[in-house]
């Protein structure tokens, strides 16, 4: 039975791909706040250390997958996003992949955004000092900018970035790695951002060719594909499951 640890386990996207990993046959060990295998908090490097260490010993130290998914929304706080979107998600890779090295077939996915399009990378120094592992140069500049919708894009460019930097080394150990980019989900962080008043008009306005926004599943059955073997060519991508809406904002770019 394949071992797949989920970070954000206890709601929205997070909770329907422990459901559908466990309805392919995973034996899954979440990660989140509360309501998981392993309680943590992704925001601070002690609770990222902590949720590493508990998932080695829940799993043994052997790991057939991963799927890092706990986030918050741009109606968090500017250094909360950069903290668990970005910080949360590379130290959990980083600290997991020799576990995921001993598995069967092991892959990853990182669970980013449809924002991470949407910023300039060379203009948002907290890119750089995200992608050089500088967490209070990027906490002190995602601070600075006072713009939390900024933050939150910059965290995912920044997680994708990341991710796909690491195709050539995890190849070689033998580990899959993918980025799923979701447009709107309706999960309890897609509400928040419509209850703000900073973002209501935005949110409610970002509707996909296909009409409406997904449904938390329809996240999850492409990270179930990604994580089988049924995709085993398929690594180091960026996949958009966003209803159309990459290609309508950027038709010629990709
Ligand atoms: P959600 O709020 O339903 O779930 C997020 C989960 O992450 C929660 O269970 C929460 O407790 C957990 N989490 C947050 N901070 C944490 C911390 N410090 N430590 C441990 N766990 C923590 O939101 P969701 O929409 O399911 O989001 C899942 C992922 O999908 C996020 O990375 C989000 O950025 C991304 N995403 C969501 C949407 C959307 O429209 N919902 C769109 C694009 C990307």
């Amino acid at each position: 039975m394949p071992v797949t640890a989920v970070s954000g386990s206890a709601s929205g996207i997070g909770a329907a791909v422990c459901q559908a990993l466990r309805a392919a046959g995973h034996r899954v060990i979440g990660i989140d706040r509360a309501h998981s295998e392993v309680i943590a908090d992704l925001s601070s490097a002690a609770g990222r250390q902590a949720a590493i260490a508990a998932v080695l010993e829940q799993s043994e130290g052997v790991l057939d997958g991963l799927v890092c998914c706990a986030g918050v929304g741009s109606s968090a706080l500017s250094n909360t996003i950069v903290s668990v979107n970005y910080f949360g998600v590379t130290e959990l890779l980083d600290g997991l992949a020799e576990a995921l090295a001993k598995g069967q077939a092991p892959a990853a996915v990182v669970i980013a955004s449809i924002a991470a399009t949407h910023v300039n990378p060379d203009q948002q120094p907290m890119v750089a000092a995200m992608l050089a592992g500088n967490e209070a140069l990027a906490l002190e500049q995602a601070n600075a900018l006072e713009q939390s919708h900024v933050a939150y894009a910059s965290s995912k460019y920044a997680v994708t970035a990341s991710a796909r930097s690491k195709a050539e080394a995890w190849a070689k150990r033998g580990i899959r790695l993918n980025v799923v980019a979701p447009g709107a989900v309706e999960t309890p962080l897609h509400q928040a951002a419509l209850n703000d008043p900073r973002f209501a008009k935005a949110v409610r306005e970002f509707v996909a060719p296909l009409g409406r926004s997904a449904a938390p599943e329809e996240v999850a059955h492409v990270v179930v594909f990604l994580q089988s073997s049924q995709a085993s060519y398929v690594h180091g991508s960026v996949i958009f499951v966003d209803g159309g809406m990459d290609a309508r904002v950027r038709p010629a770019r990709f």
